[in-house]
C-alpha cells in the first residue's frame, strides 16, 4: 500500500504582502487600487478579501489574490480535498455529502470539473519529469456504455502513472505510436512488461532496455511444463526438471545451457497438417526461453529496475476500482484524467 500522505494546501483569509510583479509587464511598482470581498467555498472561511492592483507600468488593474484561492468559487483546499474523498473511493454523491459537515455545499458537476482541474494540474506535473524505468500493461475499462482497451504507462521510481492511453496492446503499431513519443520525452531507457512478443519488437525499434515480469513468465512456463511434463517420453523428464530450476534461479548462463537442451533433443518433422509431436513443443520452449532469457533478467545488472511488474498491475488495479464505481464520465478524455487521477496514490 502507498503511504497515503493528506496535505491540504493552506488558505488565507488575506493576503498580507504586496504582488511581485504584474502579470501583465513584469513591471514591480503598484497602486493599491481597492478591495473585494470575494465569496468562497471552503472548510473555514465564507470570503476572503482581494486587493486590486494598479501597474504604474502599464496601467492595468488585477486581483491579488491571498494564498489557497484563484478565480474559481472553490478554494484550492477544497478542490483538493474533493480528489482526496474520490481517490480514497467515493462517489461523486458522496463526496458532495462529505463536503456537508464543512458548511460547504457542491453540485455533483463542480465536484467533478474540480477532479477534472486535479487530473490537469497532475498532468502538468508529470508531463516532463523524467521517468528512467517505465512499467507498460494493457487494461479495459468501461467507459460510455461498452469495454475499452488502455495502455497504462507506471513510472515505477515512483509507483505513480504517467499516461493513459486508448490503445490496444495487441496491435503493435498502435503501441509504438503511442510509446514513442512517451518515451522520448520522459527520456525512458527501460521498459517493464509481461510476455507480449509486441512490446519486445518496441523495445528493439526504440533502443531499450526490457525487462519481462517474471511473475507471468513463472506462471505460463510453469502451467506449460506441467502439461509436458504428462505427455513427454518418460526419459526427457529430466530436462522438464532443469528447465523448472533454470527459470527459478535465472542464472546468467541459463540462455547457453536452454540452447545446448535444444541441442541435445532430436527434431522430428511433424507434416504440414499435424500437431507438433510432445518433444517438439519442449524443443519450441526451449528455444523461445533461450532466446528471450537477457531480458528476463535485466534487473540482476540494473539495479532500479524490478523483476515483476507487479507496481503496474496496483496502478490498474486502482484504476479499476474506480472505473467500476464512477458515473457520468461526459467524455472519452473524461475518463482518462479520472483514470489518472484514481491511480496516484494521493499526496
Ligand atoms: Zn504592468
Amino acid at each position: 500500500m502507498p503511504i497515503v500522505i493528506l496535505q491540504l494546501p493552506d488558505v488565507k483569509r488575506k493576503n498580507e504582502n504586496r504582488p511581485k510583479q504584474c502579470p501583465y509587464c513584469q513591471g514591480q511598482t503598484f497602486q493599491r487600487w481597492g478591495k473585494v470581498r470575494k465569496p468562497v467555498r471552503d472548510s473555514r472561511y465564507r470570503s476572503v478579501q482581494v486587493y486590486r492592483y494598479r501597474c504604474c507600468g502599464c496601467g492595468h488593474t488585477f486581483r491579488h489574490y491571498p494564498q489557497g484561492v484563484d478565480r474559481a468559487d472553490q478554494t484550492q483546499r477544497m478542490r483538493k480535498l474533493v480528489a482526496i474523498y474520490w481517490v480514497l473511493g467515493m462517489s461523486l454523491r458522496s463526496a458532495v455529502i462529505a463536503l456537508a459537515p464543512f458548511g460547504v455545499k457542491l453540485s455533483h458537476m463542480s465536484v467533478w470539473r474540480d477532479l477534472q482541474k486535479q487530473a490537469d494540474l497532475l498532468e502538468k506535473r508529470r508531463h516532463w519529469k523524467p521517468v528512467r524505468v517505465l512499467g507498460l500493461d494493457g487494461a479495459y475499462v468501461r467507459a460510455l456504455g461498452k469495454m475499452r482497451p488502455v495502455l497504462v504507462a507506471v513510472d515505477l521510481g515512483e509507483g505513480e502513472p504517467v499516461a493513459v492511453g486508448y490503445v490496444d496492446e495487441y496491435n503493435p503499431q498502435a503501441v509504438r505510436r503511442w510509446l514513442e513519443p512517451l518515451v522520448k520525452r520522459l527520456g525512458v531507457s527501460v521498459i517493464v512488461t509481461d510476455d507480449l512478443v509486441h512490446y519486445k519488437t518496441v523495445a528493439q525499434k526504440l533502443d531499450l532496455e526490457h525487462q519481462i515480469c517474471q511473475f507471468h513468465v513463472r506462471r505460463w512456463v510453469g502451467r506449460t511444463l506441467k502439461e509436458l511434463r504428462v505427455i513427454v517420453p518418460e526419459e526427457w523428464i529430466w530436462v522438464i526438471d532443469e528447465v523448472k530450476l533454470l527459470i527459478t534461479e535465472l542464472p546468467l548462463e541459463g540462455s547457453r545451457r536452454l540452447f545446448e537442451l535444444w541441442k541435445l533433443i532430436p527434431e522430428r518433422r511433424a507434416g504440414r497438417d499435424q500437431p507438433l509431436s510432445p518433444l517438439d513443443q519442449l524443443r519450441q520452449l526451449l528455444i523461445r526461453l533461450s532466446e528471450h532469457w537477457p531480458n528476463y533478467r535485466v534487473f540482476d545488472w540494473q539495479t532500479d529496475v524490478p523483476w515483476t511488474n507487479n507496481t503496474t498491475e496496483q496502478v490498474i488495479g486502482r484504476m479499476k476500482m474506480r472505473s467500476r464505481t464512477v458515473r457520468g464520465y461526459k467524455s472519452k478524455q473524461g475518463l482518462l484524467n479520472g483514470l489518472m487521477l484514481a491511480g496516484t496514490s494521493v499526496s
